[in-house]
């Protein structure tokens, strides 16, 4: 016991300084989500009552939580979860922690449900694309079918972890590519690797040194994923399936005329937010 009176306000001010002098860009944002995690206060008390005295073990576990965010370890990999499409996802150093950008992949992924569907997610990591569509499937009575496959069995743990979270029922399965998928499918989604090897060095170093590298590795030229599952996935495809990639910003063109020479159709390019290209789809309507 040294006395010290820690408030919400003043932990808050000195985890705000702490992240700004490591150069963390969203330092504000990350002291607070980190004094929400461990204090569990809304905003709302926070801005009726900054004065309010914490705990000193909730401080210091506190302070312990901003010099782990200063030294770059991803704010999700502290708190163990990450929201996407408004639900909770648990996530750790095994698994790409689910983007904003893949919320385009699952919304397009929406508009083309039909009850009964089977769903392939392949590379699914935490589950988050196969698991919100499962989840809002659910909510408009479609009784799909999912199956979630990727090579990583940490990964797997994580997605079986999260299906039974979410109350889903997906079929998880250890699978390299296509090598151990049965069966026929009505809709593909996939965000693979995608980064070109020699630009992962490029990235923040959240991504670079914690994202696991398998889940961001495309080799050299990026598209080393889509060529292998394009050219598979239409053996696995029902006929007028769907298959929907998230993409690099530069790589529509590529992708599309992978999908184009594979035989699909109905190609489009969907833009995330910022106006890049994020997600590419077709359909493939033979047999
Ligand atoms: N979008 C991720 C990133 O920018 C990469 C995702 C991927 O390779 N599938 O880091």
């Amino acid at each position: 016991m040294n006395g010290k009176i820690f408030t919400l306000r003043n932990l808050y001010q000195s985890g705000t300084e702490k992240l700004e002098k490591a150069g963390i860009r969203e330092a504000k944002l990350d002291a607070w989500y980190l004094l929400e995690y461990k204090t569990g206060i809304s905003r709302a008390v926070f801005l009726a009552d900054p004065d309010r005295e914490v705990e000193e073990e909730k401080a210091e576990s506190y302070q312990k939580d901003i010099c782990t965010r200063a030294r770059r370890i991803p704010l999700q990999h502290i708190t163990g979860e990450q929201e996407f499409m408004g639900l909770n996802f648990k996530v750790n150093e095994n698994v790409l922690v689910p983007r904003q950008d893949t919320e385009i992949l699952v919304e397009e992924a929406l508009k083309r449900i039909r009850p009964d569907m089977q769903i392939l997610d392949m590379c699914t990591g935490s589950g988050c694309i196969l698991g919100s569509i499962l989840k809002f499937g659910e909510k408009k009575q479609m009784h799909l079918k999912g199956t979630g496959c990727d090579i990583s069995e940490e990964a797997l743990k994580v997605a079986r972890e999260n299906n039974s979270r979410l109350g889903t029922d997906a079929r998880l399965i250890k699978s390299d590519l296509f090598e151990s998928v049965t069966g026929k499918y009505d809709m593909i989604v996939s965000n693979p690797p995608y980064i070109r090897t020699e630009e992962i060095s490029r990235l923040d170093e959240e991504v670079k040194l914690h994202d696991p590298w398998i889940a961001l590795d495309g080799k050299e030229d990026g598209l080393y994923f889509y060529r292998l599952i394009v050219k598979d996935s239409i053996r696995y495809l029902n006929k007028g399936g769907y298959i929907l990639f998230e993409i690099g910003f530069d790589q529509g063109k590529d992708v599309s005329e992978l999908l184009k020479n594979e035989g699909y159709e109905e190609i489009e390019i969907k833009k995330d937010l910022a106006g890049l290209d994020r997600v590419v789809m077709g359909r493939y309507n033979k047999e």
